[in-house]
C-alpha cells in the first residue's frame, strides 16, 4: 500500500499522514524533512547552496539515516547527530527552498526516497512531488491544500507552542516565498498529481481530514494512475 499526499506548507500533510499511517499500521516518511537536512547541513558547512555539484556531493558524501517514530514521525541522523529539530529553524526554513530547487540534489533525494518505500512494506509518504514523481503509482493520492492565512496561523502555533519567537506576518511572507519557488522551479515543481483527491482543510480540524482521507481509503477510491 502506497498514499502519497502533496501540497503546500501548513496544509497539514505531515501531522495527516502520520495519523494515518498510524491508523493503517504503516510506515510514514516527511520528504520535507529530508530537503531540511541537507540545507542544515550545507548552512553548517558554508557551502554555496545555488551550487548544485557541490550539494549533490553533500548529499552522497552524508550518510543519512531515515527513521520513523509514531509520535514523533520522521526522524533524520546524519552523519551521527540527530537533526530531526534543528531542521525546523527560521534560517533552515528560509533557505529549503532554494535548494530544494536544484535538479541534481533532487535526483540524489528521490533516489533515497524509493529506496524507503521499497523496503517500507506500506507507507504514507508526504511532500511536494510525492504522487507526480516519486511515488507515481501509488495507490492512493491526496492533495492538501488551505488558505494562505490559515496555513501561516497554523504554523505560528506550532513554532509558539516550541518557544520560537516569530511574529504571524514574518511565517506567512515565507509560505508565500516558498510557494513560489516550489511552484516555478523546473524539476518537479509542486502540482496536483492527475487523478489525486484534492481536499480544502482550511474549515478542518486535523481530526476530521484524518477522516476524510481515510474515507476515500475504506471506500477503495484508488487513484487511476
Ligand atoms: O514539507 P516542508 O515544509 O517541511 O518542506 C520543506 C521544503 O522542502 C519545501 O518548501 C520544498 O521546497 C521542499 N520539498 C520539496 N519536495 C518534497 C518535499 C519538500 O521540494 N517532496
Amino acid at each position: 500500500m502506497q498514499i502519497a499526499i502533496d501540497g503546500p506548507a501548513g496544509a497539514g500533510k505531515s501531522s495527516v499522514a502520520k495519523e494515518v499511517a498510524c491508523r493503517m499500521n504503516l510506515k510514514c516518511l516527511d520528504t520535507g524533512a529530508m530537503y531540511r537536512a541537507i540545507t542544515y547541513k550545507a548552512l553548517k558547512e558554508n557551502i554555496d547552496i545555488n551550487d548544485g555539484k557541490k550539494l549533490s556531493e553533500l548529499v552522497r558524501k552524508c550518510n543519512m539515516e531515515i527513521d520513523y517514530h509514531k509520535e514523533r514521525g520522521t526522524l533524520i541522523i546524519l552523519d551521527g547527530e540527530d537533526v530531526t529539530e534543528k531542521i525546523r529553524s527560521p534560517e533552515v526554513n528560509h533557505h529549503v527552498s532554494l535548494v530544494a530547487k536544484i535538479p541534481e540534489l533532487r535526483k540524489e533525494l528521490v533516489l533515497l526516497q524509493k529506496k524507503v518505500a521499497e523496503k517500507s512494506g506500506g507507507i504514507v509518504m508526504e511532500g511536494r512531488d510525492i504522487g507526480t514523481n516519486v511515488l507515481t503509482g501509488a495507490d492512493f493520492k491526496f492533495f492538501l491544500y488551505a488558505d494562505i492565512k490559515e496555513r501561516a496561523k497554523r504554523r505560528w502555533l506550532e513554532m509558539k507552542a516550541k518557544e520560537n519567537n516569530v511574529l504571524l506576518d514574518e511565517i506567512l511572507e515565507e509560505i508565500a516565498m516558498r510557494d513560489r519557488i516550489d511552484q516555478e522551479r523546473e524539476e518537479s515543481p509542486l502540482r496536483i498529481a492527475p487523478g489525486a483527491h484534492v481536499i480544502d482543510t482550511t474549515p478542518y480540524s486535523l481530526a476530521e481530514v484524518v477522516e476524510l482521507v481515510l474515507e476515500y481509503i475504506r471506500n477503495g477510491q484508488k487513484t487511476k494512475n
